[in-house]
């Protein structure tokens, strides 16, 4: 849903002040003083930091503004890790709430009065989101920093964020104007989640000392001080959270949250974690995972990366939307952004490294109008109001046939955003900036064949993980050793290894894998091996139909066969991917991408003729009016891959239990009765991030960050409805509601 922007002046202090609440965003004497004082110096937060032992620290703010907290909170982080390169605490995620963004403009001409934070604005200005719904989760590398950027109210949000039991949030921000002029904010209800998201010791600091939230705050359990407010402000207030005051226990209390549960098995720096695939999903998954620090191990059957459906030479970048802010347009909608976000990274990284190429064009998408039908449904996407032009706009055929350049006499939705991505070049691209990193190994001609969940092997003497993902004959497994009182788990993963020795053209796999591979103990069984790590993520694309691990889920494989024809006039000059009920992609190296068909339950891959003729006949039919028609020539060339789908066609991610197995926690959903909190499911140390179906181009990126940091314990990028409708379990708990007694 696209959101209202704040309407603001600037006073002749120049001060932004929104003409809504008739308040200024911050103080006209000095804005980054005010925030040092009381949000920085409120939360402690130099202190605290120097104290941390965790990796991350998480401060919530509510009413993002400008930014101006958010860049000085960032700053500070950014200069505490300067002189503290060692320390512990690695990264800082700011997660806040905005129901009015301010225009990019005047955000920018707010910061323009702070030279100090010059660097740190134009970061933000570079990825300051459109004004959508939901969470924009924007990734500034060099300050070691992720911000959540939450639009909406806070009031539907906050229910929205997951949190683990043990609470989420370190530090909160309470901005968010005066009381007297913004009541509707400062609410019970705010300070109920605020109690809910909190751990022991989560502090907060805000300029007001109004009664009502001093008695709010102290209602759901913070131990409450009055500090000398900023400037000519008397007071203020600070507060940390006590668990033990907390008579309600909102923490027990999982608003929306029936189905979902963080991957119950925290992943550290010290995790040595196994991902298993070749495709988008596994390299997202790598990528997310070393960024984080986390040693990572790709094992992959064949000697080259993306040889399933993400190898194919062109893929068209879209998010597919309807009319409405359906569950399944939002989880498109935020893919896309995130994933724009993510492809622009790497392909700097490649440019400013020298690495291979990523081709593509982001020359947007446009979705043709070619029947009545589609017409209808675009009239009423482009007249319900929903998305952001930004994100798509209706064009007439004048402007299609400017975008394509091409005269076409259709009308359609454009989305400018889009266009085209080579997948395999995307996927090397990514596991080459994480081999960069030093934390990823790979092994090729691994085939997985199954896995087993072991108990307590041994540690070394700090109690962290043993060094590297092992050899199963090199561990002693001694049954049941504690460690902090609790029993470890890990996973063994048993693979069918071959011809370890070649490594087809991939030099970077090649030269990793022989790095690696001869201290390698022989094949444990003919060629099989065993290795052993603390988490397991199954990323087999359609791989997953052969393994039992998913019996429990409802997969589909869908095959599609992409024709590759060879450019001519007119539609050498394509500068827009065309989509109907097939897609055309520009050329690439003289060649067009033209798909696809669809077959269900096929796992076949041979190129078929009556294949290639149904895509011609596709676009035949859809493009009948257009020059384009008598240019659809075929010299045999095309692609087949299966690609993987569930039955609601969103992505699978999460904790891959035997779902079977734990029918039981969820008992109540066969009797007609409503979960009122979600199951504590069983410790996993395997999960899976699968069935990206034919949008994986648009999904991974996100559904990895969202697996990646459910594993480590650390905000969501998702709200908890599209946690629901992306989790594992959500088959099972369906079909225990279907079949209610
Ligand atoms: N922290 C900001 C900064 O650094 O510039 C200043 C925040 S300003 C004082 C308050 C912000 O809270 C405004 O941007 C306003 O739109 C936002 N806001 C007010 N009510 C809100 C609500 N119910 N939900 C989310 N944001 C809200």
């Amino acid at each position: 849903m696209k959101s209202k922007h704040a309407q603001v002046h600037f006073n002749e202090s120049g001060t932004p002040v929104a003409d809504h609440f008739d308040d200024v965003y911050f103080s006209n004497d000095s804005g980054i003083d005010e925030t040092q004082h009381v949000f920085v110096a409120g939360n402690d937060l130099l202190e605290r930091w120097q104290q941390w032992r965790n990796p991350t620290f998480v401060i919530a703010e509510t009413g993002f503004g400008t930014g101006l907290n958010f860049l000085v909170a960032m700053r500070a982080f950014n200069e505490f890790k300067a002189t503290n390169p060692n320390h512990p605490l690695k990264h800082l995620y700011f997660i806040t709430t905005e129901k009015f963004p301010l225009p990019q403009q005047d955000m920018q001409r707010a910061l323009e009065a702070f030279p100090a934070l010059k660097a740190e604005a134009e970061a933000l200005a570079e990825l300051y989101p459109m004004g959508l719904e939901g969470c924009h989760r924007l990734y500034f590398e060099r300050h070691s920093t992720t911000l959540d950027l939450w639009i909406g109210d806070v009031h539907e949000l906050l229910p929205q964020w997951h949190a683990p039991i043990e609470g989420l949030i370190d530090a909160w921000f309470l901005d968010g104007f005066a009381p007297s002029k913004n009541p509707d904010m400062w609410t019970d209800a705010l300070f109920s989640q605020m109690a809910r998201l909190s751990k022991t010791g989560t502090t907060f600091g805000t300029f007001t000392a109004a009664g009502i939230v001093k008695r709010g705050l102290a209602g759901v359990g913070f131990d409450i001080k009055k500090r000398k407010g900023f400037g000519r402000k008397r007071d203020m207030l600070t507060g940390v959270f006590n668990t033990a005051n907390d008579s309600v226990q909102h923490k027990l209390r999982l608003p929306n949250g029936p189905y979902y549960r963080y991957v119950n098995s925290a992943v550290t720096e010290a995790s040595k974690v196994a991902v298993v695939g070749s495709g988008l999903a596994a390299a997202t998954a790598c990528l997310a995972l070393v960024k984080r620090g986390i040693n990572t191990t790709l094992y992959f059957d064949g000697d080259t990366l993306a040889s399933g459906a993400s190898g194919n030479p062109q893929g068209g970048f879209y998010p597919q939307l309807h009319s409405e802010a359906s569950i399944a347009s939002r989880i498109q909608a935020h893919s896309f952004l995130y994933a724009r976000q993510a492809y622009d990274h790497i392909i700097k990284h490649v440019k400013n490294n020298g690495l291979a190429d990523v081709a593509h064009d982001f020359c947007g998408v446009i979705q043709l109008s070619f029947n009545d039908k589609v017409a209808e449904r675009q009239n009423k996407l482009a007249t319900a109001d929903v998305w952001p032009e930004a994100l798509i706009k209706p064009v007439d055929s004048k402007e299609v046939s400017d975008i394509a350049n091409l005269a076409l006499p259709y009308s359609g939705l454009y989305i400018g955003l889009g266009g085209w991505l080579s997948p395999p070049q995307l996927v090397n691209a990514m596991i080459e900036e994480a081999l960069q990193s030093g934390k990823l190994t790979l092994k090729l001609n691994h085939t997985y064949v199954s896995h087993k969940v072991i108990e307590g092997t041994p540690h070394n003497q700090e109690g962290g993980a043993l060094p590297g993902v092992l050899d199963a004959d090199d561990v002693e497994i001694a049954s049941g050793e504690a460690v902090n009182g609790a029993v470890r788990q890990q996973v063994q993963i048993r693979f069918n290894v071959s011809e370890p020795e070649k490594c087809g053209g991939n030099e970077t796999a090649c030269a990793t894998a022989n790095a690696g591979l001869p201290q390698e103990k022989p094949a444990l069984s003919g060629n099989e091996k065993n290795v052993i790590a603390d988490h397991l993520i199954l990323a087999l694309g359609a791989g997953a139909i052969n393994s039992e691990d998913f019996n429990s889920l409802s997969l589909r494989p869908v095959r599609g066969q992409v024709e590759a024809i060879p450019t001519q006039p007119p539609i050498d000059g394509l500068n827009t991917v065309l989509c109907h009920k097939g897609y055309m992609t520009p050329a690439l190296e003289g060649r067009h991408a033209l798909g696809s068909t669809y077959v269900k339950n096929d796992l076949t891959t041979e190129v078929r003729n009556e294949e290639t003729e149904t895509n011609l006949a596709t676009h035949e039919q859809a493009l009948a009016n257009t020059s384009i028609v008598q240019a659809l020539q075929h010299d045999g060339k095309a692609r087949a891959a299966t690609r993987l789908g569930s039955p609601d066609h969103q992505p699978v991610v999460g904790a891959l239990h035997n779902f079977d197995v734990i029918k039981s926690q969820f008992a109540m959903l066969s009797v007609g009765k409503p979960l009122t909190s979600a199951p504590l499911l069983p410790n996993s140390v395997v999960s899976t991030l699968t069935c990206l179906g034919s949008r994986g181009l648009t999904t991974a990126p996100l559904m990895a960050e969202v697996l990646v940091s459910s594993l480590c314990k650390e905000p969501l990028p998702l709200s908890n409805d599209l946690l629901n409708a992306v989790n594992t379990s959500r088959f099972m708990t369906r079909e225990m509601i279907r079949s209610q007694s």
